[in-house]
Formats: C-alpha cells, structure tokens, sequence
C-alpha cells in the first residue's frame, strides 16, 4: 500500500485516488466533428515517461482533483498541488 497525500485531507490510502490523465494532455475540440485517429490517440497513447512526471488524480473522498509529481520508476510522490485557484 502506498501513501498519497491530497492537498485538503492530507495522507491517505492510495485506494482512495483516481488516476485521471497526464497533466497538459489535451482533449480535441468537441464542438464540431471529431478525427477518429484524434480522438482514439487521445483516449488511448500515453507518455509513460521514466522518471518525473506530472499527472492529474482525484481524491475520491473529497473530489479533489490535483496534480501529482510522481517519480515513475521508484512512485515517490514529490508533490501535489490543487487544480483550483483559492477566490478569496
Ligand atoms: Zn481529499
């Protein structure tokens, strides 16, 4: 079991996060027709770079989403940091 730590709720079990995407990955435009090979490398390619990476997790207890910098070879989390920005 690994620790992960969302930047509302702090450590927890890494059960409780959802992979959501590579960070910077961008969906087409779906407002008008969509290239098949487009769409299909969208869903399906990903970097799967050695080392860190950037990525975007949910913590599912709380619908946090952030980005986790991981470390790919050894999964150290080096950091995570919120998506939304703080209105106040
Ligand atoms: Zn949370």
């Amino acid at each position: 079991m690994q620790i992960f730590t969302c930047p509302s709720c702090g450590a927890r079990d890494e059960r409780e996060f959802h992979f959501s995407g590579e960070l910077g990955k961008v969906r087409p435009n779906t407002t008008g027709e969509v290239n098949e090979e487009e769409w299909a490398t969208y869903l399906h390619t990903q970097g799967n770079e050695l080392g860190a990476v950037r990525e975007v997790w949910m913590h599912m207890t709380c619908a946090e989403l952030f980005v986790m910098e991981r470390d790919s070879v050894t999964m150290e989390v080096l950091s995570t940091t919120p998506l939304r920005k703080d209105v106040s």
